[in-house]
């Protein structure tokens, strides 16, 4: 598959990589606090705990006698600056990380949201997207309604203030949004001073709650709550809203589904190895997935490095699977931002470089085993393979965490079109050549299922297997067509 002048045989009409890590990017990190004492400084830090969940702009909106939001672009540090924290002051709070899969990376689209309306100011941040929101938006915008920006999170908060002003009532407003919602939506949301946290009926995205000192803590992962010195309670059930007060939470279950659709990439991928994750720890699953990939994809080789920081359990498990030695074997350079866009052909060829170097005694004259999570585009691996081979690897094994990614994602990762992948009309064999390894293995997807734990019926597979578990005009689905809200 190699052409002869040495450039990457890319599928007809794939698009150039742009970013630097051509990693598939989550939609965002959420997190809630309400205390006794001032919420802004926790919520900060809890941003920067979520920071890899998204880099493009971050935010937080208080309560204290009204909602005040500051938000901004860039990493949580430059987008909140210092003077912006002296003005949040409250006890009950929100705050968003994002990176933009539904709505273009501007500062309008930066969250939370935040509206007035006649029974109050309302903020909300959102991680997931909404499937229906060019259906709701056009029926919306034919009522009248204008919208401030091109994201999906608007359209949420524009139908709850509806809802709320209709019902009067908070919990039956969400209930009746909910009804509405097709998508994925992990939720927090300050209605004046009240703090809910809501979460779709599959359970798409993680959102879990944790107890500290002084009150109550909602979050997409269970790391926050370590690192702020509070106690991990429980996930949200899928279709529960939960209220967070000052000394208690109430619940309200708002369906029963026959099957969940977590995100299997939040335990291959994006979630930190530090987090649980309905029940498992990240790092134990990534572990479990490199110890069943010794298993399926045995290889006699030197030593087994991983592609640092993604496929660090991965290899780890790899390790304890085949008894080959474990060695870092690529430095990455942590300071190279990970939204760095490279604009020349040459700046994309230098990116990897720049990123990673081998620790050449590490894999020179070995036989090499490389792990990682995933494959989408195939180049930054077949660069990574490269940079080995130049160090003196005699033979490179990639060994990847995830089965081949085939179809688009529609719930809130930066996988939109079929073009873009590797293994789109490729053979594993195909793609081994596209990276130029020697050889190229993936964990099937009964070893994934089994790695996570959770029964197939409960996981979203989507972009693995094009059946997805709610309808989508065009493509085929796995279960139930829709959920109703009772
Ligand atoms: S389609 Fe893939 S990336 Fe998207 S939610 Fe499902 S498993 Fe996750």
């Amino acid at each position: 598959m190699s052409k002869s002048d040495g450039s990457i045989p890319l599928n007809k009409n794939i698009k150039e990589p742009v970013f630097l890590d051509n990693k598939p990017k989550d939609g965002c990190g959420i997190v809630g606090v309400i205390s006794k004492e001032s919420v802004a400084y926790d919520i900060r830090y809890s941003l920067r705990v979520l920071q890899h969940r998204g880099q493009e702009s971050a935010g937080i909106a208080v309560f204290n006698k009204g909602i005040k939001c500051c938000k901004g672009m860039g990493l949580v540090y430059e987008a909140i600056s210092k003077e912006q924290m002296n003005e949040l002051e409250g006890n009950v709070g929100i705050g968003h990380v994002r990176y933009s899969t539904a709505g273009s990376s501007t500062f309008e689209n930066s969250q939370p949201v935040v509206v007035k309306t006649d029974v109050g100011e309302i903020a909300l941040a959102h991680n997931g997207e909404i499937v229906n929101a060019d259906a709701l938006r056009k029926g919306l915008q034919k009522k009248g309604w204008a919208f401030a920006t091109t994201t999906d999170s608007e359209i949420i908060i524009r139908l709850l203030a509806n809802e709320i002003s209709t019902t009067g009532d908070v919990i039956k407003a969400i209930k009746s949004l909910m009804g509405k919602l097709v998508g994925s939506y992990s939720l927090v949301v300050l209605i004046e001073d009240r703090l809910v946290a809501v979460r779709d009926s599959f359970a798409f995205k993680p959102l879990c709650i944790g107890k500290f000192k002084n009150g109550y803590m909602v979050s997409s992962e269970s790391v926050v709550f370590d690192t702020l010195g509070g106690t991990f309670m429980r996930d949200l059930k899928p279709g529960e809203i939960v209220e967070l007060m000052g000394d208690s939470i109430r619940s309200t279950m708002t369906s029963s589904p026959k099957n969940h659709a977590h995100c299997m990439f939040e335990w291959v991928y994006f979630a930190r190895p530090d987090s649980v994750i309905e029940g498992r720890l990240v790092y134990d699953v990534r572990r479990e997935i490199g110890k069943t990939l010794a298993k399926e994809h045995p290889v006699d080789a030197d030593v087994v490095i991983p592609v640092p920081d993604s496929g660090r359990a991965h290899a780890l498990g790899y390790y304890e699977g085949s008894g080959i030695p474990y060695g870092e074997g690529l430095m990455k350079n942590r300071y190279i931002e990970r939204t760095f866009i490279m604009p020349q052909q040459e700046d994309r060829e230098m990116s990897v470089v720049l990123k990673l170097n081998p620790i050449q005694p590490v894999v020179d004259g070995k036989r090499v085993v490389l792990a990682d999570d995933s494959i989408v585009r195939g180049t930054t691996m077949r660069k990574i393979v490269q940079l080995l081979r130049n160090a003196g690897a005699k033979e490179v094994h990639v060994r990847i965490g995830s089965p081949p990614i085939r179809a688009p994602c529609y719930f809130g990762i930066d996988m939109k079109t079929r073009d873009q992948f590797a293994a789109t009309d490729r053979t594993v064999e195909q793609i081994a050549e596209l990276i130029t390894a020697d050889t190229l293995g993936y964990i099937s997807l009964e070893g994934l299922i089994k790695a996570i734990g959770r029964p197939s019926k409960d996981l979203c597979l989507g972009c693995l297997t094009g059946e997805y578990p709610i309808r989508i005009p065009g493509e085929k689905v796995r279960f139930q067509k829709q959920i109703d809200v009772f």
